[in-house]
Order: structure tokens, then C-alpha cells, then sequence
């Protein structure tokens, strides 16, 4: 079962929900759920979990050389690229790796075989054990670096569940690509959000990303001070689920500033995470009996 936690916009609390999720599962499944941090331009699920990492890997991705002596200059390399990545200057051609996605098309149709593709380091993934025996794995992307998606398939593939082993990801935040490789292949996927106009504005967002993927989803509201009629009224036209709704305390709010797991600044929290998970668990064979029968 792979639980994807995500939220259209940062500062949601969505990796407060991911990490007291995993502890609270931690007490009750052997081997605990493992924990994959995903949200690789700013990771800090770290910060709650506490990992001891042990090992870490360099993540890189085939950025094109071009050997001017073999270039006749022909701009074939130019056009192919989508993401203008390399350009043709009148007797210079000229690579800018931090637009080159790393697709080969270059070097592949390069009709003089002057380019070669070398290793271009964009980040590492590390993974290690955190508090309560969780197996912990991020990624993160190098500073300056703007291709997260190559360090979340590496992280992905690179640290793989157990048979029948949870997982939680914790998803970057936002709409884009990032959060597309991050949720692929998720049983369920938790939105976050917050009861507020721009907290719907963005859920309406992640939303479609469930919808489109077709992923069953269910909906925590944080950070709640009275209801949000607006809101209310989504979840329902959508069929998504409210699974738990947080309201807003400043001893929640100054716990977490502090590093501590919402489950440990209010220890009631973990039966309500371990309900919620069955309810995701009963959700999400709901909807691959649903499946099936339309199949
Ligand atoms: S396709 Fe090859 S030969 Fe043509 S400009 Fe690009 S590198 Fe040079
Ligand atoms: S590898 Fe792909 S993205 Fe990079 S420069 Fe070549 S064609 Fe463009």
C-alpha cells in the first residue's frame, strides 16, 4: 500500500500528516512503513523523523559535450531540442546544462557524432533508519539544480518496499511534473490543505492531479478554525473524503517550529492516524474492486 501525501501549495502541514503517519503505523505494522521523502528541492521530513542515514548516492543525468573540431555547425542538434537546451551561434554551438533534461536526442541525431554525453551531477539520494525503526529514504536536489524529477525516479527505484511494507511519500508541493513523478504509482493519495480561499484554490489543483491518474483520494483539513463552507462543499461534489481535520492550536503550531511529530506534542493523534489509515486501506480496495468490475 503506497500513501502519497501532497498538497497544492508549500506550508500546509503536509509533511507534519506524512511523518505522524509513518508513527503512528511504526507501533502497529512490522516491518514498519517505509518513508520516502520526495519533496527533493527543500526535504524536511528529517526534521521529525530524525534518520540516521547510511548510505548515499550521487544522482546525475547525461548532459551533451560538443567536440568543435567534428561540429560542422549544422544546427540539427538545435532544433531537435524542445527544452533549448544547446544552441548554434554562428561558428560556436553552445550547451546549457541547466536546461538540458538529459533526453540524448542531441547526440543521437547529431549527424557528425561530435557530441558526447557525460555524467552531470544534479543531487544525491540517501536513505538510513529513522525513529521507531522506520526505514528512511530522501532525495535531494543540489542547489541551483532545476531537474527534481531524475532524483525522485532515482529515489523510487533506488529504495524499494518490502512485499506487503507500507509506504509513505511525502509529495513536493505544487501541481507540476515533480509532484506527477512523485504520486505515480500511489494506492491513495492524502491531500492536505487548509481551510482557507487559496488553501481550496489549490486543493481544487491537486484534486485533478487524483482525478487524472485516477488515485482514490481523501482530504485532511489543517489547520482548521471553524468550517469553511466553500470547502465543505468541494469535498462533497467531488466525492473526496474528509479523513481528519486538525484545528489550528498554537501548541500544535509551536510543537512542530520545535521539531516535534504532531504525534508526539499530542500523543491521542496516533489512534486517529491508525484509523484514518484504515479507512485509506478500505478506500482504496473500494475503488480496485471498482475497477475490476468495470474492466
Ligand atoms: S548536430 Fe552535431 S554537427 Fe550539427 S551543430 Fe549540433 S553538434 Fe554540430
Ligand atoms: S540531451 Fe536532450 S535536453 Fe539535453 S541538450 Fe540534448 S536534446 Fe536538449
Amino acid at each position: 500500500m503506497i500513501v502519497a501525501v501532497a498538497s497544492g501549495k508549500g506550508g500546509t502541514g503536509k509533511t507534519t500528516i506524512a511523518t505522524s503517519l509513518a508513527l503512528s503505523l511504526a507501533v502497529e505494522q512490522s516491518p514498519a512503513p517505509l518513508f520516502l521523502d520526495c519533496d527533493v528541492e527543500a526535504p524536511n521530513a528529517h526534521l521529525f523523523l530524525k534518520p540516521t542515514f547510511k548510505q548515499s548516492e550521487p544522482v546525475g543525468i547525461l548532459i551533451p559535450v560538443v567536440d568543435e573540431a567534428c561540429c560542422t555547425h549544422c544546427g540539427r542538434c538545435a532544433e531537435i531540442c524542445q527544452y533549448h537546451a544547446i544552441a548554434v551561434l554562428g561558428k560556436k554551438t553552445l550547451v546549457f546544462p541547466q536546461l538540458c533534461h538529459g533526453c540524448g536526442s542531441c547526440a543521437a541525431l547529431c549527424p557528425e557524432k561530435a557530441i558526447e554525453e557525460v555524467p552531470n551531477k544534479i543531487g544525491v539520494v540517501e536513505h538510513g533508519t529513522a525513529r521507531d525503526g522506520i526505514p528512511f529514504a530522501r532525495g535531494v536536489l543540489d542547489v541551483g539544480e532545476p531537474m527534481a524529477v531524475p532524483i525522485i525516479r532515482r529515489l523510487k527505484n533506488w529504495f524499494r518496499p518490502q512485499p506487503g511494507q507500507t509506504v509513505i511519500v511525502d509529495v513536493p508541493p505544487g501541481t507540476s511534473c515533480p509532484v506527477v513523478a512523485a504520486v505515480r504509482g500511489a494506492d491513495f493519495l492524502l491531500l492536505v490543505t487548509e481551510p482557507t480561499p487559496f488553501g481550496l484554490h489549490d486543493l481544487r489543483l491537486a484534486a485533478q492531479i487524483a482525478r487524472e491518474l485516477e488515485i482514490p483520494a481523501g482530504v485532511v483539513i489543517n489547520r482548521e478554525n471553524g468550517r469553511f463552507a466553500d470547502l465543505e462543499s468541494f469535498c462533497e461534489a467531488e466525492h473526496l473524503p474528509i479523513l481528519m481535520r486538525i484545528p489550528f492550536e498554537r501548541a500544535i503550531a509551536e510543537g512542530i517550529a520545535r521539531g516535534q511529530a504532531l504525534v508526539e506534542i499530542r500523543p491521542e493523534y496516533q489512534e486517529r492516524f491508525q484509523e484514518m489509515f484504515a479507512q485509506i486501506l478500505a478506500a482504496s480496495q473500494t475503488m480496485t474492486t471498482a475497477r475490476e468490475i468495470i474492466k
